[in-house]
């Protein structure tokens, strides 16, 4: 008799999941025995996502619509989920968005965006997750951070703050939940050739390998690989915990 797959009987729901780091995470945990909830504002390419993973790993795929800086939209994501597949184990925010700028040259809706989307996003989610997985008794919640959350990056004082407030976020919830069997900890990706990244210049991109020290840009595989490790049972002893994928590139 082959052995049971290490995530089987586990459902996770991922946002932002249709391309880049999303994808690879639910193809990941799909190969890993997990039925995946696919959510996306891009719902076609959510559903179309959701079926190519169904049909290389047999588990069962499906995708949604859903606008994270919206609280009405996450909760009817999260309840068409939980209705659908019975109950959600596993909640990866990782929906993000950048909107590059000096300061000076940041627009208040660009601001807005950053913010909404990557940081209340989150909190739209998990604010809707949380009472069902109180319930059970049983949840993981991994925050999609960025290293620049931690080291601030000129350019990018929207985004910083929003993936620096997903941080305190995440270590707030490990404190609120624990008692409940529920973890939330937080991934800081460096840069990932992604849709997100594909945008920056190639000198841009030669001075981020340089300042590696593994030497190259990192893939959603390895992304999706750690986001693995806090759901799986090797991590059930851990939350509030920030775990830098980046090549080394911010030591902190
Ligand atoms: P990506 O642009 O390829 O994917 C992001 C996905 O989020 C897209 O499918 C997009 O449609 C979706 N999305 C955007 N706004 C949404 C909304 N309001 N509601 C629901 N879905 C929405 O980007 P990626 O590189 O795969 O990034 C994934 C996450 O990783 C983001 O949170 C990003 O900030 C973070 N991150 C990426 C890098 C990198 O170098 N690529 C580095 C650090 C952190």
């Amino acid at each position: 008799m082959s052995e049971a797959l290490p995530l089987e009987g586990r459902v996770a729901a991922i946002t932002g999941a249709s391309r880049g780091i999303g994808r690879a995470t639910a193809e990941l945990l799909a190969k890993r025995g997990a039925d995946v909830v696919v959510g996306d504002l891009l719902v076609d390419e959510a559903k179309e996502t959701a079926a190519e993973i169904a049909k290389e790993s047999g588990r069962r795929l499906d995708g949604y619509l859903v606008d994270v800086a919206d609280s009405e939209s996450a909760n009817k994501f999260i309840e068409s989920a939980i209705e659908d597949f019975g109950k959600i184990d596993i909640l990866i925010n990782n929906a993000g968005i950048t909107r590059d700028n000096l300061i000076m040259r940041i627009s208040e809706s660009d601001w807005d965006a950053v913010i909404n989307i990557n940081l209340k996003g989150a909190f739209n989610c998990c604010k809707a997750i949380v009472r069902p997985m109180m319930k059970q008794r049983y949840g993981r919640i991994v925050n999609i951070s960025s290293v620049v959350g931690l080291s601030g990056n000129a350019g990018q004082s929207n985004y910083s703050a929003s993936k620096a407030g997903l941080i305190g976020l995440t270590k707030s919830l490990a404190q609120e939940l624990g008692s409940r069997n529920i973890t939330v900890n937080a991934v800081a990706p460096g840069y990932i050739t992604t849709v997100l990244t594909d945008v920056l210049s190639e000198e841009i991109k030669e001075a981020a390998i340089s300042a590696t020290p593994l030497g190259r840009l990192g893939s959603p595989e390895d992304i999706a690989r750690a986001i693995a490790f806090f759901v799986s049972e090797d991590a059930e002893f851990i939350t509030g915990q920030v775990l830098s994928v980046d090549g080394g590139m911010v030591m902190m």
